[in-house]
């Protein structure tokens, strides 16, 4: 089969590769129906964590091509999306709510899904069945719901968006303007979106923004601050992980408040002392986005809202190495690969 492999950083080519199979009796095999490109395999391809002739690809969805022995919930045939994170679903950590840290999962991650077919560990747990084979645009939209719908709703729910509340959203990728999404769904009065392209600063309106806020770091606090009253948002979604607009966020939110991190942060170093006055809630990591799958399947199949629209580029899975291009020169924001 044909598979995206990342040699070392930048060096990125569509291969042929052996097909997965049956490891353990709790795996399924799936055809990919689409994959897609993470912001954070751009860490890879830039440096900044080494690669090392790996399988690329976490975001996914396809039909089951085989089940092991001990999968009781899905056939061959069915259509189904999972989370970026393997779970079980029955542990003690999936239960109480963090399926994305599963205590049973081990080694066994999500990989690998840039590719035709794919190996998913802990089957039952990960997948979830999508009644009836969804038509183009509800593939987009539940393609989005496996990682980057998911994760913004996630940062929403950490920061406790919802009614009378202010939001603040960090950040104008996929996840920053999908959390813009999940915080007017979950009814949050205002959404002001941190953002200095006009392209991302329309998606974001149609997403449901009230206000747009181009200022960063310190003059992007102060903003949020006059919006409120002096008093920082109730709730912020920290959506790309770097120094700067973690601290932004810390600082964005009220005394009180509560903060969502979702962006992946790599060397995010908060001054004690900062955190200490601050004064908020904070909850974030790898979004737990198997909880989160039955009832944005729901809302994707209804119609309800329309998360596949963050794909602004779409190529077939053989043009992948152009795909990564484009999103590391910001030409594209979130790149759809066909397969
Ligand atoms: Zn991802
Ligand atoms: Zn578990």
């Amino acid at each position: 089969m044909r598979a995206v492999i990342m040699h070392s950083p930048g060096d990125v080519h569509v291969e042929d590769v052996p097909d997965p199979t049956i490891v353990k009796p709790t795996d399924a095999v799936i055809r990919l129906a689409a994959s897609c490109i993470c912001g954070s395999d751009l860490w890879p391809y830039r440096g900044v964590v080494q690669p090392n002739h790996q399988a690329m690809g976490h975001e996914y969805v396809g039909v089951v091509e085989e089940a092991g022995a001990d999968v009781r919930t899905l056939t061959p045939g069915d259509f189904v999306v999972g989370s970026f994170m393997a779970s079980c679903g029955e542990c003690e950590i999936c239960r109480s709510g963090f399926p994305s840290r599963c205590a049973r999962r081990g080694r066994d991650g999500i990989n690998g899904m840039q590719a035709q077919y794919a190996r998913v560990p802990l089957a039952d747990g990960t997948l979830v069945k999508v009644p009836g084979q969804p038509n183009a645009a509800a593939v987009r939209g539940l393609l989005a719901a496996s990682d980057v719908l998911g994760t913004g709703w996630f940062g929403a729910v950490a920061a406790q968006a919802g009614p009378g509340k202010t939001v603040a959203v960090v950040g104008d990728g996929a996840v920053g303007l999908l959390a813009v999404l999940a915080a007017r769904d979950l009814g949050s009065e205002r959404v002001i979106a941190m953002s200095r392209h006009a392209d991302r600063q329309e998606l974001a309106r149609y997403y449901g923004a009230t206000d747009i806020v181009e200022e960063r770091g310190d003059e992007g606090v102060a903003a949020i601050k006059d919006l409120t009253d002096g008093h920082g948002a109730h709730s912020v979604v920290e959506a790309v992980g770097t120094q700067e607009s973690f601290l932004q966020a810390v600082h964005a939110t009220r005394p009180g408040g509560h903060m969502g991190f979702v962006g992946l942060g790599h060397e995010v170093r908060i001054p004690g002392l900062e955190l200490f006055n601050a004064q908020i809630h904070m909850l974030g990591g790898p979004a737990p986005v198997r909880n989160y799958l039955p009832d944005l399947i729901d809302r994707i199949l209804a119609g309800s809202m329309d998360p596949g629209r963050v794909f602004d580029l779409t190529l077939p899975l053989n043009d992948a190495a152009e795909g990564y291009r484009a999103m590391d020169e910001r030409r594209a924001t979130k790149v759809m690969l066909t397969v």
